[in-house]
């Protein structure tokens, strides 16, 4: 348990507030503040539970004056305030790190650019359904520390960390990292290094010991690269779409994933779809089996696993035509991936904010499975430019209502109609969630 007395925490999110929560529980001081308004749900939360907060401005005084400093993931590192506190010599950490003073349970952590909510979720599945007693959250659902404030005690966290919670960890010691691939991303956090955007998920790994695992994607470039630059005492189990001398789970050619659960299985078999989320369920699986699971469970947790919202999920069909909301795919990594996996031909919805996207990588897929881009965003011109004469049809528009109805008429019997924008979606949308709800809805005005 940690020493601390006063905690000060910057930021009032999921995370800052959780950090409350705990912290009060264990009957330290707490001052909460954020640079902002503090949202109501949790302004109650914090009122209900007596907890002294800011909302809109900071008190420097106090926050110089606390033992340890709990940082939300939405501060960047160069603001002036942080930077006073790091020169102060006042311990500055995340909320992951906070929260993990608290537990002696075995740590899953699971980063990566993309895939981290569905494996987290998955390995969640498949260590609940072992009869493992787990609590899974960190950027998804519940903060890492509203869960140790809150729910009963677990022996496994699984949890999904975000590139930004991977900053400011110090003592922070995973039993499980898995680094699900890289792809550029949030770059303009990184001064638009890749190396560093790497290697701020990679310090994960930074206290793991030789009893702890890092399972790892064999095929990403970036993961390799890393491997080969950098000695971690910690054992490392790779999966990837070959066996290899470093693959524990591999996929063969007939397209069976091996994954040390006698049989191999069929990936049609397993419930999430597509190669990608072969790979998540790979990943899931190993760390599954290096928690105990049965092998028999795990083959059946793996047919039996319910698709996460916004993430490839069918809607079903209107007259033979297919819909699938993939509204979470804002990289062109995933939507390479939701492209490759959803049955041609393709009505394809994309756009929105581009983060600097690159779509040569999406072509010869453009060319072979889609035949009419709806572009939806506040400005295509990237993507008509970029897709004009490389597929039959190609429109735009300002609305998702317009979007559907436009994509509708342009399908035929035994199309998909894919939502995957490759783009974030602020330009339209308060969130990619909001972008998918309306997908949805417009969906079933049909
Ligand atoms: P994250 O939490 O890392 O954003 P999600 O599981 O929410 O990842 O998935 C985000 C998007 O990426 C979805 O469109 C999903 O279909 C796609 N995706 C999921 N797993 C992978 C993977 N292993 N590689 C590439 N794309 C993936």
């Amino acid at each position: 348990m940690p020493h601390w007395k006063h905690i000060a925490i910057l930021g009032a999110g999921e995370s800052g507030v959780g950090a409350a929560l705990l912290a009060h529980k264990y009957r330290m001081q707490v001052y909460l503040s954020d640079a902002g308004a503090v949202k109501d749900k949790f302004a109650r939360e914090l009122n209900e539970a007596g907890i002294d907060y800011q909302s809109g401005s900071h008190d420097e005084t106090r926050i110089m004056n606390a033992d340890v400093v709990v940082k939300s993931p939405g501060i960047p590192n160069h603001v002036p305030l942080i930077q006073k506190i790091e020169e102060a010599g006042i311990p500055l950490v995340s909320e992951i790190e906070f929260a993990s003073r608290f537990t002696e349970a075995k740590i899953v952590a699971i980063t990566g650019s993309n895939g981290k909510t569905t494996t987290t979720a998955l390995t969640g599945h498949l260590l609940k359904q072992g009869g493992i007693n787990v609590q899974v959250g960190g950027n998804i659902g519940k903060s890492f520390a509203r869960l140790l404030a809150q729910e009963p005690p677990a022996d496994v966290y699984v949890l999904e960390i975000s590139s930004f919670q991977c900053d400011h960890l110090i003592e922070f010691k995973p039993y499980i990292a898995i680094i699900t691939n890289f792809s550029p991303d949030h770059l303009d956090r990184y001064n638009y290094r890749m190396e560093d955007y790497v290697a701020a998920k990679f310090s994960l790994l930074k206290n793991m010991d030789e009893n702890d695992i890092f399972i790892f994607n064999a095929e990403d470039e970036w993961t390799q690269i890393m491997r080969k630059n950098n000695r971690w005492p910690c054992r490392q189990m790779g999966f990837g779409a070959k066996k290899t001398e470093e693959t524990i789970a591999w996929i063969d050619e007939h397209q069976y994933i091996n994954i040390n659960i006698e049989k191999p299985m069929n990936i049609k078999d397993l419930s999430l779809k597509g190669q990608h989320n072969a790979q998540n369920s790979m990943a899931s699986s190993m760390a599954a089996r290096l928690l105990h699971v049965r092998k028999e469970s795990i083959r059946e947790s793996l047919t039996n696993f319910d698709a996460i919202e916004h993430r490839l999920e069918s809607l079903g069909s209107i007259r033979g035509v297919t819909f699938i909301n993939d509204s979470k795919a804002t990289n062109v990594n995933a939507t390479w991936y939701a492209l490759e996996s959803v049955s041609k031909p393709v009505i394809w919805i994309a756009g929105g904010v581009d983060k600097g996207n690159d779509y040569t990588e999406l072509m010869n897929l453009v060319e072979s499975k889609v035949k009419a881009v709806v572009c939806l965003g506040e400005d295509n011109q990237k993507l008509l430019d970029e897709f004009t004469g490389h597929v039959k049809v190609i429109t735009e528009t300002r609305s998702m209502e317009k979007a559907v109805k436009m994509a509708f008429s342009l399908a035929d019997k035994g199309d998909t109609i894919l939502l995957s924008p490759a783009c974030a979606s602020f330009d339209l949308f308060d969130n990619y969630e909001h972008r998918g709800e309306q997908f949805k809805y417009w969906v079933r005005q049909l």
